[in-house]
């Protein structure tokens, strides 16, 4: 029987050990987990921290004694992989709680050892208190400094989705919030004019939003910063939220290929440079859904999806990945925002000629109650109607239409293709002709002109 030794064990790792326990009766599977909880919900901790979530139990999907029982995997939590030695195939480990350390040999091994937040030069940084959200420790910490100092106001650093979303959470807790984004707009993902709908919102809601600066020092009292604008803030802690970048240094350090993106490099399969080795999630470099270059996606979803590609190609069933959309989406107040695929500046960078259609209507039957204002925009191909990628915000609805261009790309189809998607509808929901029809007719109409 083969033996199994995967790294990390919360959203790539334990997701591929339960698709390969699926796949295969026999394997012996051993799971390391450096941190203290395996298989927390990431994307639910924000939510904990904005009490929307009373339990934070239920973040918690698996445990190491449910895994042992109900699939016969173990996970060894508090254990961390220090080295890999690839001629012998086997794991240097270091025993947190017995403080010692051991090999693990395997016949093939997983990687999904996550990112690590980046840190931003600031003087002054180590008098605030500052934290980053990534494990399930970083939240119980937050949770219990706020409410151990009585901490009234936040200086979020970082306007993408996490700095939003703990924009959100911490302003429904009663805070005082500033967030700080060193570009002009909030949310890079989103082209400029959908972000600007975002940025009026974080406005109407009381947010201290302070764009195209940064924080150049802080003061001895950990509380008062200087911005680069010159304006100067106070705030009781940080949260720092300005990226994030692959944990690579076990596969540096083995000598496995690392891709220009930073990411480790992996094949249609999952498969490192040395086919032994196998990366998933957030460390690894995959490749644009529609450009085909290098790229780094690091959510959810493709994790897991490569997490069962993974498992398997381990099993000798594989499947290939076809690459990354980027699809992502984000509520902010009472807004939400979701893009995929490649937005207006990765379109001028890539080169490629491209036209834009855009859809402003309600989500639904503009008589029905709760009718509200949705933006959808689409980048296209002037040549073949191809699609690129879209953009939706609006109170209601944004997942709805993404996830009808998700498909639509997945599938295949062209712009003009979306006039025929027949649509659910009733008032409550739609209207005859949805926002996603309207961009098929309006890209017809345009790609008409051109033709004459
Ligand atoms: P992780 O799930 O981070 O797991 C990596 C694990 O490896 C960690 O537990 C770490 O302790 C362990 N590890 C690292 N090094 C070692 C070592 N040497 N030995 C042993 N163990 C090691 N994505 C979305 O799509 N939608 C969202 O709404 C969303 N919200 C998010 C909100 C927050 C606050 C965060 C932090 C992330 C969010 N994400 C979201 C991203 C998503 O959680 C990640 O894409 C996903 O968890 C990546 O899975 P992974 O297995 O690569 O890494």
């Amino acid at each position: 029987k083969k033996k199994i030794v995967v790294i990390g064990g919360v959203a790539g790792g334990a997701t591929f050990s339960s698709q390969l326990r699926m796949l295969d009766e026999e394997a012996e599977i051993v799971v390391i987990e450096k941190s203290g909880t395996m298989s927390f919900a990431n994307c639910g901790l924000p939510y904990y921290l904005g009490g929307y979530i009373q339990d934070r139990d239920q973040l918690i999907a698996a445990t190491p004694e449910s895994f042992q029982k109900e699939r016969n995997i173990e996970v060894r939590v508090r254990h961390e992989a220090v080295h890999i030695d690839r001629n012998q195939k086997e794991v240097r480990i270091l025993d947190h709680i017995g403080n010692t350390q051991y090999s693990e040999s395997y016949d093939s091994l997983l990687l999904s050892p996550g990112v690590i937040p980046v840190i931003p030069e600031i003087e002054g940084l180590s008098h605030a208190n500052c934290f980053s959200l990534r494990a399930f420790e970083d939240m119980l910490k937050i949770e219990e400094q706020i409410e151990a100092k009585q901490f009234k106001s936040v200086c979020i650093v970082g306007g993408g989705f996490i700095g939003l979303e703990m924009a959100d959470n911490l302003k429904k807790r009663g805070m005082n919030v500033h967030l700080i984004q060193r570009s002009k707009h909030v949310l890079s993902v989103l082209d400029k004019d959908m972000s600007e709908i975002i940025e009026e919102e974080l406005v109407k809601q009381e947010i201290d939003l302070h764009t195209d600066t940064t924080i150049q020092k802080i003061e001895e009292d950990g509380c008062t910063l200087h911005l680069t604008n010159g304006q100067v803030i106070t705030a009781d802690f940080l949260i720092l939220s300005v990226g994030v970048k692959p944990n690579r240094y076990l596969a540096e350090q083995a000598g496995l290929d690392i891709g220009v993106t930073g990411g480790v490099k992996v094949n249609e399969f999952m498969q490192t440079s040395d086919p032994a080795i196998y990366a998933v999630g957030d460390v690894i470099e995959t490749f644009d859904f529609i450009t085909k270059q290098p790229k780094r996606v690091p959510l959810a979803w493709v994790t897991h999806r490569q997490a069962y590609l993974a498992a398997r190609h381990v099993t000798g069933h594989p499947v290939p990945y076809k690459g990354s959309l980027g699809t992502s989406i984000c509520k902010v107040f009472t807004l939400h925002a979701a893009s995929l695929g490649l937005n207006e500046e990765h379109l001028k960078e890539s080169g490629l000629s491209y036209e834009t259609v855009v859809q402003e209507s309600n989500q639904h039957a503009g008589y029905y109650p709760g009718a509200a204002p949705l933006k959808l925009k689409v980048h296209f191909s002037p040549e073949d109607g191809k699609i690129y990628g879209a953009q939706a915000v609006g109170k209601d609805g944004v997942d709805k239409r993404m996830d009808v261009m998700a498909a639509a790309i997945t599938g295949g189809l062209t712009v003009t293709d979306l006039q025929e998607i027949e649509i659910a509808y009733a008032p409550p929901f739609s209207s005859p002709k949805d926002p996603i029809n309207m961009i098929g007719y309006k890209a017809l109409k345009k790609l008409n002109k051109q033709a004459h």
